[in-house]
């Protein structure tokens, strides 16, 4: 599923029609903060167009995907935590707890972050 979401919160936050603190963005991806943030720094980065998660990833996604990776370690710069250190994280699916059915991956820092993750 590739494209615009008329329901989706992510795609709103994408095109600016929802508010979003908004740390990055280019003409692929998209890094706001989280609203409910699970450490100091709680990062989402989203890709403009929308699919609902990581399994819908496609072989022509895979431009988008390494640019949000490459995205999470410049906004962790930007922040201020890549030298101590940062998780990111993709939850897939319903045992790993995904919300929001727009591929998001979350950049974590500026805490301790315990091994492995609940
Ligand atoms: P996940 O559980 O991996 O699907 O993560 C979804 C994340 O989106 C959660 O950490 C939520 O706190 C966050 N979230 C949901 N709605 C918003 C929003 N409008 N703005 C920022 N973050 C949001
Ligand atoms: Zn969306």
């Amino acid at each position: 599923m590739s494209g615009y979401e008329l329901d989706c919160v992510f795609c709103h936050i994408a095109t600016g029609d929802h508010p979003a603190e908004i740390l990055y963005q280019d003409d692929q991806v998209v890094a706001f903060k989280d609203i409910n943030p699970q450490a100091p720094w709680h990062i989402l980065i989203i890709p403009r167009e929308h699919m609902d998660s990581l399994n819908d990833a496609a072989a022509q996604d895979e431009a988008v995907l390494r640019h949000m990776l490459r995205v999470a370690s410049k906004v962790a710069n930007q922040v201020g935590i890549a030298e101590e250190g940062y998780r990111v994280v993709i939850n897939t699916g319903p045992r790993a707890g995904q919300s929001v059915f727009h591929l998001h991956l979350h950049l974590l820092g500026g805490r301790p972050l315990r091994w492995p993750p609940g």
